[in-house]
């Protein structure tokens, strides 16, 4: 099969509503975000159809190392889904560790250090995601929404596990430490973290 390339990158998929995707939410970075744009030239080696065994996930995508970018061709999404996908997985592969810091921080600084503790906690296969996962998806989210996507996101959020992100913006989540002290944060619209109360 002939490789093909869009915007530079080498693409192996070849499901229509994807490929178009891939086209327009590229375009768009490149127009909007030329800087991040060069950056993805560098991280996402291509796209590929994803291995991954679990049929909910739709993408995959490490940091911003250089590798590929894994999208679901069975997956059955409609255009703007196709794009809100897309954006976010693209969103992973721009977040630095920098992008992480201020959220890091405000965990840090609550809960007499158990918010040091459940951000330090290693992810474990088929228990729930952790601070940081959930942290790695908001500012995937956020890349997506600077780039333009911020409607493809909305409409795709009924597709989404509510366990594996944070609540919308707006809404308060607490945490809890063992021994009592509660806090609540909460997401702003810029998918920003404030703590509200610290108890
Ligand atoms: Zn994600």
């Amino acid at each position: 099969m002939v490789a093909v390339e869009i915007l530079g990158i080498p693409c192996k998929l070849t499901e229509p509503t994807l490929l178009k995707a891939i086209r327009v939410v590229l375009g768009n970075i490149a127009e909007v975000a030329p800087q991040d744009f060069q950056r993805l030239k560098c991280s996402v080696t291509r796209f590929v159809p994803s291995s991954c065994e679990d049929p909910e996930v739709v993408g995959f995508a490490g940091g911003p190392d250089p590798g590929p970018v894994g999208l679901r061709e069975s997956a059955g999404l409609d255009s703007l889904s196709a794009i809100a996908v897309v954006a976010h997985e693209l969103g992973h592969k721009c977040t630095t560790g920098k992008d992480l810091e201020p959220y890091r921080q405000t965990f840090y600084r609550y809960l007499s250090g158990y918010g040091r503790t459940l951000w330090r906690r290693v992810q474990v296969p088929q228990e729930p995601p952790t601070l940081k996962t959930k942290v790695r998806d908001l500012v995937a989210d956020k890349y997506a929404s600077k780039w333009g996507f911020e409607e493809a996101l909305r409409h795709d959020e009924p597709n989404r596990k509510p366990e594996c992100f944070f609540p919308p913006a707006g809404q308060p989540f607490e945490l809890r430490s063992p021994s009592g002290q509660h806090a609540t944060f909460l997401v702003t619209s810029e998918r920003e973290l404030e703590c509200v109360s610290d108890e």
